[in-house]
């Protein structure tokens, strides 16, 4: 059984019988069936059947927010948000798509030579829970848009949404098989990756996780694309427009409760401005409202499962221990993480090294752009960076210099349907989204006619 619990209550929702070897097995044969006939529509039945997603998502999203709400935390105006942007995602690709998987010519020696983006078959998607709905869309619709079909593996806390999304697609009027959610744990997933029928695997997760799934793939020589989350840097220079900035930083960490991999989760002030910019900030934390995620006004929820909140305890105790300052915050009860600041944190210390997924923003300072830009580098993880600065000529001389995959200004780093997302280090390999997402799972097969 897989059980699944409310992390604000800590009372059990729901269990569910886990998927037996046959029933993996059988779902993988409907899947592969089901892609048979899937790679044969026209991108305008697909196109019409994502859209019809879309309208689905948009007329129900407070009851799928209000899913997310009781299974991870997420105070439900953030989950209404999710869902309505997994409706605008689904917008985009049923119109963007084609243009994206159209033919290309290439001048050659021969009579005529082009490429097409052709389908690779049933791809695996290992998914969490920070964003339910949003981690699994992104996925899925370029993979169906594509005309590959997708098997879902999501996160144990999450089942309930896993099996929403299954339905959404099946009741749009999607055939059987092309997204299937399997009732599984992750013991299971090594032998389904090994299976004939997965021809590719997408994770978005930790880096045990990654590196498992995608140590198998390899094995098998399937593709994998991995998104492990980050540790992105918020640099303030003293140039900046301090409001401004402080209401962007303030929900580059702390929004979804701080678990989000595009975080900003370490805030770098320059030396100048330091002391005015976290007296903002404080001020406007402290006005941030915590509470149950079923209510419309709380900002801040509880952590998904009360594990995480424990380990992001230990990560910050550690820090403390090594000389940080607890400047606010700082509590935790069950699941509830007090949104905390850590100030005097340095390079050497967990806060700054590790991923802290969770309401905890750590503050270190810098003097010269020099040293913002080696504080920035020094984190083994590169999803994004936030630069904050009224000269904005600067900012961008400043960005090939990061070796983030993305760097925002004056912007808190957030994935949009038209950009492509993804990280370089231990954040992962691989692009989602805009034309570089949908290409990751097809053949781009070369035609040559003399
Ligand atoms: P995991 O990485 O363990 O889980 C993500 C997904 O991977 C889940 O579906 C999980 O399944 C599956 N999984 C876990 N281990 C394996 C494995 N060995 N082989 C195959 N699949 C596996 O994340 P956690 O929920 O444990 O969170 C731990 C930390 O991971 C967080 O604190 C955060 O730092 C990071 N994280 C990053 C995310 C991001 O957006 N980049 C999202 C979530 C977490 P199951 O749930 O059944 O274990």
């Amino acid at each position: 059984m897989i059980t699944t619990i409310n992390p604000y209550t800590g009372l059990e929702l729901e269990s569910y019988n886990e998927d037996s070897v046959k029933q993996i097995e059988d779902k993988l044969k409907i899947a592969d069936v089901a892609f048979k006939e899937w790679r044969t529509t026209d991108f305008v039945l697909r196109s019409k059947l994502i859209k019809k997603v879309g309208v689905m998502l948009k007329s129900n999203s407070k009851v799928y927010a209000r899913q997310m709400a009781l299974e991870m935390g997420k105070p439900i105006s953030q989950g209404i948000s999710e869902v309505e942007k997994c409706a605008w995602l689904c917008d985009y690709y049923a119109e963007k798509a084609p243009g994206f998987l159209e033919q290309e010519n290439f001048e050659t020696d021969y009579h005529k030579s082009y490429v097409s983006y052709e389908p690779i078959g049933v791809v695996l998607a290992v998914m969490p829970w920070n964003y339910p709905f949003w981690q699994v869309m992104r996925f899925i619709v370029p993979a169906l848009m594509a005309g590959n079909v997708g098997v879902l593996k999501h996160s144990s806390s999450v089942m309930g949404c896993a099996v929403m999304l299954q339905d959404l697609f099946q009741e749009a009027g999607f055939p059987a098989g092309c997204l299937t959610s399997l009732i599984i744990g992750s013991d299971p997933i090594e032998k389904i990756i090994k299976n004939p029928i997965i021809k590719a695997v997408t994770l978005t997760g930790s880096k045990p996780a990654g590196s498992a799934v995608a140590s198998v793939a390899g094995s098998e020589i399937k593709k994998s694309v991995l998104e492990l989350g980050g540790s992105n840097a918020l640099v303030v220079f003293d140039d900046v427009d301090i409001d401004s900035a402080v209401d962007t930083c303030l929900s580059a960490r702390f929004q979804n409760t701080g678990q989000s991999c595009i975080a900003g989760k370490r805030l770098l002030l320059q030396e100048g401005i330091a002391g005015v910019f976290l007296n903002k900030l404080t001020q406007k934390l402290t006005e941030l409202k915590s509470g149950d995620p079923l209510s419309e006004d709380t900002y801040i929820g509880v952590m998904a499962r009360a594990d995480l909140a424990e380990g992001l305890e230990e990560t910050m105790t550690k820090s403390l221990n090594m000389g940080a300052k607890l400047h606010i915050g700082g509590k935790r009860n069950q699941a509830y993480f007090e949104p905390t600041i850590l100030t005097s944190v340095t390079s050497d210390m967990p806060v700054f090294k590790e991923e802290t997924f969770g309401p905890l923003l750590s503050v270190t300072t810098f003097k010269t752009e020099e040293e913002a830009v080696d504080l920035v580098n020094q984190s083994d993880f590169g999803l994004g960076v936030s630069l904050f600065s009224q000269n904005i000529d600067r900012l961008e001389k400043l960005a090939p210099h990061f070796d983030d995959g993305a760097v925002f200004i004056n912007e808190k780093v957030s994935s949009h349907p038209n950009l492509p997302f993804g990280g370089t280090g231990i954040s992962g390999y691989g692009r989602e989204l805009s034309r570089f997402g949908i290409r990751e799972f097809v053949n781009i097969k070369t035609v040559v006619v003399n």
